[in-house]
């Protein structure tokens, strides 16, 4: 059914209550921006000429707000004249709202198109935008946070501009917007504001501050662009990405300090879009529409009003603790000088481990800290340290405890000033300075694990106790039986082959942006994007019986060696809307599994070389198939079978059914230098087993080798890699 996105707005302005003054700043702010365009546009077109490339670097979006909005695929300056006539012409001096948001979305071309040309120079190797801009952000960033913003782990978009007249308070709404997960898009002096007050901006922390006046576009381009990835509808229906714009990626915009009419032109932009703005200036009652353009002068109450005029409710348990905490602060990392204690990483001894406990033998919320608190050490001290997260559950099972303990990584994580990285008895973290300056002890670690837990895990998880300790006494004393957790956890683990069970599942949480993929989770192979392995798949749909995780029997086997079943089939024809027939799950030449758009690896085969390459979405450079990972993540993305190219997790190459129908671990000629370090060990383990002798992974080529076909080859008989002696590969 069509979407007549505009009814959102019928009766937002009340009866006799036009607010003409707004709706005149906004058509001389459209006019002044579609102006300024046309100059800059036809200077630019004077110099370099209409057939000069014009575009945004790593995207495959064209300029994306006009790519969503008319479906237009930019790729010259010539293209541009008359888009921005027809820009001009939508700008009506008639002083109605439905005016005013056209003149927005007008703004938002001309914004586009100015920022496009800036880029006219754009070099690599010299940002446009020096640190800690961002100005236009990339696709691979866009994707990195794609699954947390479907799933509303990021629950929604705060888009800020302006000055704050408080910059104190500012500071507190943006720290209270990461706690909560938010994404946040800065915009103007609010930036300096920020920076001031010892905020921390930029992409690790999902905060962007994007630069100047109408660099506010890139928050719209991101936005837009996360609808077309995610929401799998076609550019160019334009109520259609509004629609989803409103009910998925759910943003606002606060506008602060003095208005402009430019800013304000934008500010509509956005409106249209389906995002509401909230100011700071106070206004008079013709220059508001309630909800949509109002004013909110109190800083405390700003965040909770645009909350509750976007419907969107926080479930999340609130932690009480002296740190930030929130997905914003993952992926920061403390260096040595900035850390005040370290445990683990090989320098000290440290574990940590979730065990299944009795209903007796737990005390729910309890956390413990045996030894010495964080106090009682110095700047610079390392401890011996461990974790243990004693879980009871009705629905609890030893299977799940890795599932539990592997999330304690992103946990920590979380916290600000916290930072872990590996796990078991091989774990490392950091506390750091600033962390302990503000009051952060070892025993908020626990807390944080407690609520999580909880939090993440309600269906089988009932009762959490977490017990630290600091000794290293206790520590030595405790880590052998650790240890043989570990170690009957991985015999389980090795019994878990896909011929052990008699149940796979299924994932579909990628239907929302790819409706007609379904991945198939098997012991043996692990959904595409590396986060979901079939225990995690069991876990999650003991959690959410209705869930994204749908057992799938293993029953009518029709090709047992290119592992084909008559009910997986069935599962997936009904899926996938009818678009999928058959499956070999270890096969990708030969109807193999389709592919969303957040796999970890591609594959493609590279006949010359008898063999198969691997490029992972962090390796940005060419590869010997003559193609980068984003060029080759547009050919095999959106759930079509591609035979001959494959999305993968990264696991699934060191999987005894790594595409064993197609001659298996072999046919790997090339994959980046990183994945192959990752890798090392298993690789070699598995290349013993296969009888490729000790060292598999030194046969294998990367970038280093080269990154064609030519370069490759010489290496590869010259280590006398296996795929040349195999049975031709088509
Ligand atoms: Fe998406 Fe497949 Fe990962 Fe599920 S397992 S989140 S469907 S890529
Ligand atoms: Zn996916």
């Amino acid at each position: 059914m069509a979407v007549d996105f505009d009814k959102l707005f019928e009766g937002a302005i009340p009866e006799g209550k036009n607010p003409t003054r707004l709706f005149r700043q906004v058509y001389n702010g459209a006019i002044t921006a579609v102006s300024y365009a046309e100059i800059l546009l036809s200077q630019a077109i004077r110099r370099y000429g209409p057939e000069h490339p014009v575009g945004y670097p790593d995207t495959a979006y064209y300029l994306p707000v006009i790519r969503c909005y008319s479906g237009e695929e930019v790729k010259k300056l010539g293209d541009l004249p008359p888009i921005l006539n027809r820009m001009r012409a939508q700008v009506k001096s008639e002083l109605t709202f439905e005016n005013a948001r056209l003149a927005g979305e007008s703004t938002w071309y001309a914004a586009e198109i100015i920022e496009a040309l800036r880029y006219l120079e754009y070099d690599p190797n010299e940002p446009l935008a020096p640190e800690p801009w961002t100005g236009f952000i990339g696709d691979p960033v866009v994707r990195r946070f794609g699954i947390k913003m479907v799933d509303w782990t990021i629950p929604g978009e705060a888009i800020i501009i302006g000055r704050a007249k408080d910059p104190k308070k500012l500071a507190r709404m943006v720290q209270e917007l990461m706690g909560m997960g938010f994404m946040i898009f800065l915009c103007d002096e609010v930036v300096e504001q920020l920076l001031e007050e010892n905020v921390k901006l930029g992409i690790d922390y999902i905060a962007y501050p994007l630069g100047n006046f109408t660099q506010v576009v890139h928050a719209a381009n991101y936005a837009l662009r996360a609808g077309m990835m995610f929401g799998g509808i076609t550019p160019g229906l334009r109520d259609e990405q509004r629609d989803y714009q409103r009910r998925r990626i759910r943003a606002f915009v606060l506008y602060l300090g003095e208005h402009d009419m430019v800013k304000t032109a934008a500010a509509f932009g956005a409106i249209f879009t389906g995002f509401p703005v909230i100011t700071d200036q106070p206004l008079a009652e013709d220059e508001q529409i309630p909800d949509w353009f109002f004013t909110v002068e109190d800083y405390d109450k700003m965040i909770q009003i645009a909350l509750e005029v976007r419907g969107i409710k926080l479930t999340k348990v609130r932690l009480e603790l002296p740190i930030n905490f929130g997905p914003a602060f993952e992926g920061e990392s403390i260096r040595k000088d900035a850390m005040y204690v370290e445990m683990g990483g090989g320098r000290t001894t440290a574990f940590e481990l979730v065990r299944t406990v009795g209903e007796g033998e737990i005390e729910d919320g309890k956390v413990e800290v045996i030894g010495p608190e964080i106090d009682a050490f110095k700047a610079g001290d390392r401890l011996p340290f461990a974790t243990i997260v004693d879980i009871y559950g009705r629905k609890m099972q030893e299977d799940y405890e890795g599932v539990l303990e592997r999330r304690i990584h992103d946990f920590i994580n979380y916290g600000e000033g916290l930072w872990h990285t590996a796990q078991r008895d091989i774990v490392w973290l950091r506390i750091s300075k600033e962390a302990v300056a503000k009051g952060a002890k070892f025993r908020h670690l626990g807390e944080i694990l407690v609520a999580k837990m909880k939090e993440e895990f309600p269906a089988i998880v009932d009762r959490v106790q977490v017990t630290i300790y600091t000794t290293q006494e206790d520590v030595d004393r405790l880590i052998p039986m650790a240890r043989e957790k570990y170690r009957q956890r991985d015999e389980r683990l090795r019994g878990l082959t896909d011929e052990a069970v008699d149940t796979f599942y299924s994932c579909v949480l990628c239907q929302s942006f790819a409706p007609n993929h379904a991945c198939i989770v098997t012991p043996e192979r692990l959904g595409l994007c590396g986060a979901v392995s079939w225990l995690d798949a069991k876990a999650s749909h003991e959690i959410n019986p209705a869930g994204p995780n749908q057992p799938v029997p293993k029953e009518g086997v029709m090709d047992e060696w290119k592992g084909m079943w008559k009910s997986v089939n069935e599962y997936v024809y009904n899926q996938t809307n009818h678009n999928l027939e058959e499956v070999n799950i270890y096969s990708m030449l030969d109807k193999p599994m389709t592919s969303c758009g957040c796999f970890e690896c591609i594959m493609a085969i590279l006949p010359e070389c008898n063999g198969i390459m691997i490029t992972t979405r962090e390796h940005g450079g060419m590869t010997p198939c003559g193609m980068t990972f984003s060029t080759l993540a547009g050919m095999v993305g959106g759930g079509t079978q591609t035979p001959g190219f494959m999305g993968v997790g990264r696991r699934y190459l060191v999987s005894r059914k790594f595409i064993r129908a197609d001659g298996g671990l072999g046919r790997i000629v090339w994959m980046p230098k990183e994945l192959k370090e990752q890798l090392r060990e298993e690789l070699n383990a598995r290349g013993k087993e296969e009888g490729f002798g000790d060292n598999f992974a030194d046969m294998i080529a990367d970038e280093t080798v080269g990154t064609t076909v030519d370069e490759i080859l010489p290496f590869l008989e010259e280590k006398g890699h296996p795929a040349l002696k195999m049975e031709p590969l088509m």
